[in-house]
C-alpha cells in the first residue's frame, strides 16, 4: 500500500479521527515495513524494536514462517465460524496448547485479545466454583473489557467513571524493590502474604472466593519478579480454601521468559492461564486454558466470540508456535536475557540513574531513580530517555512513568540486541549530562 499522507498528516489525523481512548504515544512513529527486530517508518528511518510490539514479536516481525501460514490459509479459508462448525486449524492449536501448557488434562476456549481472555478466567471461575470473589494485585493490568478493566489494580480512573464489576478485592503484589510493607529482601516474614490471610480472617470471607487473578511477573506494574517461593506458598493458601489461581501469560507467555509459561519458573500449577499478546504472531487471537472440568462449566456460548478460533489466526498461532520449538527460542531467550541483563547492570554501575535492574528471559525492567537512597521515581528522566533513544533509532517505552521496558523479539540478532544496549547507554549518558531539553517532555504521553 502506498502511504496517502506524510509522516506528520498521519499523525495529525489520529488526533481527529481516532478516540485518544484507544491510543497513547511514546514517540512519533509511522511504521511502513518491519522485519525481525528492525522498523522501517514512513520516511525509510530504520528503528531497534525493543519494545518487541509490545510483546506480541516473540518470533520477530513478519516472520517467514507465520506470514507463510497466513498467506497459504487465508488462500484456502479466511474464515469459518468456530461457532457453528469445525475448521480445523483451532483445534491443532488447541492439541498444540494443552501439550505445552502446565496445566493437567486441559480444555482451551479462545478469543480474540488479553482482556477478553482474563474476562473468561473470571467466567470459568465463578461458574465453576459457584463463587463470585476475585482477588486481585495492586498495580496489576489486565485489561481493557469490563471485566479486565474491573481487576486492573493499574489505574482506577477508567472505572471510577464507567462503573465496575463488584467483588472484588486488591492485594499487594511481593516487590521487592520496592516493598509495600517497607522490608528488605532475605530479612522479611513475607507479610504480602501475611496480608492475604489477614485479608481471610477479617473482611473476605474466603469461602465466597472464586480465583485469585496473578500475573506471575508484573509486566506493565515496571517487570515486578516475585520471589522464588511466592507461588509455591500463595498456592498453599488458596488450597486450602478451595480457591482456582489463574495465571495471566498475555506478557510472559510463548517463551518470553526462557519458558513456555512464567509460571513454570516458580513450580506451580496454576487451574487456568490466559494468553493472548504474541500467540497469533501480530493476528489478533487469545486462549484460556484451563483444567477440563473447569472449561465444562459453563453452556454453549459462554465465552464465544463470532470471529474466535479464525483458521488464519490459528494457523499463524501454529506456526509461532513451531518457530519457538524448531529454533529453540525458549534457550535463546534465557542465554539473550541473561546477556542483556548483565550490560544493563554493568550500565547500572556506570549510571546513578539506574535504580535497578530486573527481569527473566527478554522481560526486563530497567528502573530510573532520582536517588537511590529514596527511590523516588525519575519520571522526566525516562521520558527523556525514551525520547533521545527514538532520536537514536531505537523504540523503547517506559512502564509505570519510569521503568523502562526492554522485551525485543526472542530472535533479535545478537549485534542487534548489543546495538540496541548501545543506544539506551547513549540515550541515558544524554540525559544524565542535560543534553536532552525540557520541551521534549510534552511530546512524550506513556503511561
Ligand atoms: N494482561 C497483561 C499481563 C497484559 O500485559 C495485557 C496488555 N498489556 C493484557 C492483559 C491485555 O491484553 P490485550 O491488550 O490484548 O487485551
Amino acid at each position: 500500500m502506498e502511504y496517502p499522507y506524510g509522516r506528520d498528516e498521519v499523525i495529525e489525523r489520529y488526533s481527529r479521527y481516532i478516540s485518544r481512548a484507544s491510543h497513547v504515544t511514546y514517540a512519533p512513529i509511522v511504521p511502513y515495513k518491519a522485519r525481525n527486530a528492525l522498523v522501517w517508518d514512513v520516511e525509510g528511518r530504520e528503528y531497534i524494536d525493543f519494545l518487541g510490539d509490545a510483546a506480541v514479536q516473540n518470533v520477530g516481525h513478519s516472520n517467514p514462517r507465520v506470514v507463510e501460514a497466513v498467506k497459504r490459509t487465508a488462500d484456502r479459508l479466511l474464515h469459518f465460524t468456530f461457532i457453528y462448525g469445525f475448521p480445523v486449524e483451532p483445534l491443532l492449536l488447541a492439541e498444540k496448547l494443552s501439550e505445552i501448557a502446565p496445566v493437567e488434562s486441559p480444555k482451551v476456549a479462545f478469543g480474540l485479545s488479553g482482556s477478553d481472555a482474563n474476562d473468561g478466567a473470571i467466567k470459568f471461575a465463578r461458574a465453576y466454583t459457584g463463587r463470585r470473589a476475585v482477588i486481585s494485585y495492586l498495580r496489576s493490568y489486565y485489561g481493557s473489557t469490563y471485566g479486565a478493566m474491573s481487576v486492573t489494580g493499574l489505574d482506577f480512573e477508567v472505572r471510577s467513571r464507567v462503573g465496575q464489576l463488584s467483588e472484588v478485592h486488591f492485594i499487594p503484589y511481593p516487590n521487592c524493590y520496592r516493598c509495600p510493607f517497607g522490608k528488605e529482601q532475605g530479612s522479611c516474614r513475607m507479610e504480602c502474604l501475611e496480608y492475604l490471610r489477614e485479608k481471610f480472617e477479617g473482611e473476605v470471607h474466603a469461602e465466597g472466593v472464586a480465583l485469585l487473578l496473578a500475573e506471575p511477573i508484573q509486566g506493565d506494574a515496571g517487570m515486578v519478579v516475585p520471589p522464588e517461593d511466592y507461588f509455591r506458598r500463595l498456592k498453599k493458601i488458596l488450597d486450602e480454601h478451595g480457591i482456582l489461581l489463574a495465571v495471566d501469560e498475555v506478557q510472559s507467555g510463548l517463551g518470553r521468559t526462557g519458558k513456555w509459561f512464567a509460571i513454570e519458573h516458580f513450580g506451580v500449577e496454576p487451574d487456568i492461564i490466559t494468553l493472548a499478546k504474541p500467540l497469533g504472531g501480530g493476528l489478533p487471537i487469545s486462549a484460556v486454558i484451563g483444567r477440563a472440568e473447569i472449561m465444562d462449566s459453563l453452556p454453549p456460548l459462554g465465552h464465544a466470540f463470532t470471529l474466535s478460533g479464525n483458521p488464519v489466526a490459528s494457523a499463524a498461532a501454529l506456526a509461532v508456535i513451531e518457530e519457538i520449538e524448531e529454533r529453540n527460542l525458549l534457550e535463546r531467550a534465557e542465554r539473550l536475557g541473561e546477556r542483556a541483563k548483565n550490560r544493563l547492570e554493568r550500565m547500572k554501575k556506570r549510571h546513578e540513574l539506574i535504580g535497578d535492574v530486573r527481569g527473566l528471559g527478554l522481560m526486563l525492567g530497567v528502573d530510573l531513580v532520582k536517588d537511590r537512597e529514596t527511590k523516588d521515581r525519575a519520571y522526566d528522566e525516562a521520558k527523556k530517555v525514551v525520547w533521545r533513544a527514538y532520536e537514536l533509532g531505537l523504540i523503547v517505552a517506559f512502564l509505570q512513568g519510569n521503568v523502562l521496558r526492554i522485551e525485543p523479539p526472542l530472535t533479535i540478532e545478537e549485534e542487534l540486541l548489543d546495538e540496541g544496549l548501545n543506544r539506551l547507554e547513549e540515550a541515558i549518558e544524554d540525559v544524565e549530562n542535560g543534553k536532552v531539553p525540557d520541551s521534549v517532555l510534552e511530546k512524550v504521553q506513556g503511561w
